[in-house]
């Protein structure tokens, strides 16, 4: 297991305690050690009982990439059933893991002739029905 850049370190500690708020969540750094496996992904744990591990590569620098070697373990841990991803930010794991909150749904309705309605993150430029530039917003779902 080759060293960790001061960067990438940085970004381990900050995914590690952004899961911290997760109480389904437990995380764990994989230490270099004489007896572990190279190549193995930088974070390991379990989200509702399914295991998961995490390779981290630096943020911001297309030119760190996982290895051939690191790629090949992640695969394997794959084919046992993990959850796999190759991680730069905090983001990144909370859309591996499936734990990104999904945009709200809000639902525009014409405020001139009402028959209209739009399901979107944005209004409508104009009401197609009766050309009205304003909308009501309702949030449906968050
Ligand atoms: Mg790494
Ligand atoms: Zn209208």
């Amino acid at each position: 297991m080759r060293k960790q850049s001061t960067l990438e370190h940085g970004i381990v500690t900050r995914i590690i305690k952004a899961l911290r708020a997760y109480p389904h969540v437990v995380v764990r750094k994989r230490h270099g050690t004489a007896m572990g496996v190279t190549g193995d992904p930088d974070l390991y744990g379990t989200i509702n009982g399914r295991h998961f591990e995490i390779e981290v590569k630096r943020p911001g620098d297309p030119s760190s990439q996982p290895t051939k070697l690191q790629e090949q373990r992640l695969q394997e841990w794959a084919a046992g059933g993990a959850i796999v991803g190759v991680a730069r930010c905090v983001n990144d794991v909370l859309r591996i893991l499936g734990l990104v909150r999904p945009e709200p749904v809000v639902r525009w309705t014409c405020e001139a002739c009402r028959q209209y309605t739009w399901e979107g993150a944005d209004a409508p430029a104009r009401c197609p029905n009766c050309g009205h530039r304003h909308f009501d917003k309702q949030v449906v779902a968050a």
